[in-house]
């Protein structure tokens, strides 16, 4: 069977089960020999994160120790200015010519999908696998501007057609609904107040050693 290999992209600020329990479901449903969580240096949609790039890394490292086939892979944060997907998919792909690629994203991320730099080469470099996300739903998909061509002639029912070329189909997969986000950790660690269960407890303790969001 051809390698598969699987790059979830974020700034991870920090990362939380919300990230981490669909990267577990998307791995397995997929049946991908890794999951590459790809912290992003500088980013290139949003306003900059408040944790530093080792810090990230850090959190996620702590994150994913001893989780079977999730890997952190700390590329975008060694390059300088803002990070594209499609540059990264580039350097992925010229290290691993034959294998598929697996872009997973959240539905929220795949909504603005047509804003992306050079958004139009990632079909041809990756296949794209979409995760829902608590409040995004997928029905105005079909009928945007510039999303709805691609879904209509890239759009696969079956994961296992992903397995038949190396990039270029779309593909949803339900993951479990965790409405969790990084902006809301921050708010209640500026609070003072407790972020049990909502993130690793092992990521919460690096959190605490390096007073990253207090
Ligand atoms: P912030 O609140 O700072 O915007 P975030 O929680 O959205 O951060 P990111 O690091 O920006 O996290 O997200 C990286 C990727 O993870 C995106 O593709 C996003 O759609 C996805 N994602 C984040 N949170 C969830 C969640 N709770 N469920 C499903 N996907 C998620």
């Amino acid at each position: 069977m051809p390698e598969m290999i699987g790059i979830f992209g974020g700034t991870f600020d920090p990362v939380h089960f919300g990230h981490l329990r669909p990267a577990v479901e998307v791995r397995e449903a997929l049946q991908l020999d890794c999951l590459r969580l790809v912290p992003c240096g500088v980013p290139a949609h949003r306003a900059p994160p408040l944790a530093s790039p080792e810090q990230r890394l850090a959190m996620l490292r702590a994150a994913v120790q001893g989780v079977r086939g999730l890997r952190v892979d700390s590329r975008e944060i060694a390059r300088r200015g803002p990070c594209y997907s499609v540059e990264t998919l580039e350097s992925l792909r010229e290290a691993h010519p034959h294998a598929a690629l697996v872009l997973v994203i959240g539905m929220d991320a795949f909504a603005t999908l047509d804003s992306w730099h050079r958004w139009r080469e990632l079909p041809g470099l990756a296949h794209l696998v979409v995760a829902h996300r608590p409040g995004w739903r997928d029905e105005g998909l079909f009928r945007h501007r510039h999303l709805g061509p691609l879904l209509r002639d890239a759009c696969c029912e079956d994961v296992a057609a992903l397995r038949e070329t190396r990039a270029g189909r779309i593909f949803f997969q339900p993951v479990t609904q965790l409405d969790i986000s990084s902006t809301r950790i921050r708010a209640l660690l500026a609070a003072g107040k407790d972020v049990s269960f909502l993130l690793p407890a092992r990521v919460i303790e690096v959190i605490q050693q390096q007073r990253i969001y207090t």
